[in-house]
């Protein structure tokens, strides 16, 4: 009987792939081979990986499928930032952003239809949450947009918590940096959290990617009103836990810290900030924010309070900077992205402004 669905094999191990050939009664050989077709030359068709039998393609064809899959649609910034749309399983749209600068190409990728952190001020977790990507439809963000060839990194901050969804997040990097995958350094990749701690913990331990967590605010209360995941893993703890590992050397911490008006851009709180990170190996890049539909009280700080904010911080021997804003104009700045996901709205909990 003819198999409605085929499983990818984009996404798999080595490991995996191994057992996929042996159960097809090849030899192991074939799962090295399916990697390098898959993962280095990028080919889309079993009918381009020449150097493996005919019986054998047409074996793995018969049960299995590449699995890859170019973006439907693109949106060009000014800034020549570009916005990628894949379309997902059931009908869903996640994207992906890619970022030229002067020597870098740097892939912002998704890692769930949606989210279920619920972030006050963020589109994607306003869109709810529709499910994990897998591991093919994460890799296949890097491996079929035009410019794979030339990225120079990747980075975990588009659209979902990618540390809700470690196991395929893991598959992912370990397919990047394995010899028999991209065999990238580490440093070429990194994830962002907003602290979901023993994912994190588990990230940190077994990889050497380097980690990005989104503090915005260092007051527990307020930050509680803006992100929920504060009353699991309050950020001061997810820090302090962060602080047993070296990132003094080849691995860096970061913190990112939109800013915005009246809610989290005085001095009391560069202070509070201050308090949280645990030592000056840690650098924190400032954000403007981006504008959203719905939340029209949220409005981002001026430059003027951004530089107030950076030399308290620079003074005091904190490495921090204030980040150029990327593709505003087509929606794929920071937390912009939702996918055009319909489906259910999350709840919308109201921050605590700051007591001036
Ligand atoms: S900011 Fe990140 S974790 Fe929070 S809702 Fe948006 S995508 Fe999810």
């Amino acid at each position: 009987m003819e198999l409605d669905y085929k499983r990818p094999l984009a996404g798999m191990t080595l490991e995996e792939l191994q057992r996929t050939v042996l159960g097809l009664g090849m030899s192991k050989f074939v799962a090295k081979q399916l990697a390098d077709w898959i993962y280095n030359k990028r080919v889309t068709t079993f009918d381009e990986m020449v150097n493996i039998s005919k019986a054998n393609r047409e074996k793995l064809a018969a049960q299995y499928a590449v699995g890859l899959s170019a973006p439907v649609d693109a949106q060009t910034s000014e800034d020549g930032t570009v916005k990628y749309l894949f379309d997902v399983d059931e009908g869903k749209k996640i994207e992906t952003v890619m970022i030229p600068e002067d020597d870098r190409m740097t892939l912002c990728i998704s890692s769930q239809k949606g989210c279920r952190m619920n972030c006050y001020f963020c589109m994607t977790g306003r869109q709810g949450y529709h499910g994990n990507l897998t591991a093919c439809q994460i890799i296949n963000q890097v491996l079929s947009v035009p410019e794979a060839a030339d990225i120079t990194n990747v980075v975990f901050m588009g659209m979902g918590e990618p540390l809700d969804n470690i196991e395929e997040v893991m598959k992912v990097i370990e397919i990047m940096t394995a010899p028999w995958g991209f065999a990238w350094s580490p440093k070429r990749i990194t994830v962002s959290t907003v602290g979901v701690k023993p994912a994190l913990q588990q990230l940190v331990e077994s990889t050497q990617v380097h980690i990005a967590v989104s503090v915005h605010n260092a007051v527990h209360e307020e930050r509680l009103s803006m992100m929920p995941l504060e009353k699991i893993y309050p950020i001061k703890e997810v820090l302090q836990m962060l602080s047993d590992y070296d990132f003094a050397h080849q691995r860096r911490l970061s913190i990112e810290y939109i800013m915005w008006q009246w809610f989290n851009d005085d001095i009391k709180h560069a202070e509070a900030l201050r308090g949280i990170i645990p030592n000056e190996h840690v650098r924190v890049n400032l954000i403007r924010y981006h504008m959203i539909p719905d939340i029209a009280k949220l409005r981002t700080s001026s430059d003027e309070r951004m530089t107030q904010f950076r030399d308290y911080l620079n003074s005091r021997g904190i490495t921090c900077t204030i980040r150029r804003s990327r593709g505003e104009d087509i929606s794929a700045a920071c937390g912009m992205l939702a996918g055009k996901v319909k489906g259910t709205q999350a709840a919308k909990p109201q921050p605590t402004r700051t007591k001036r």
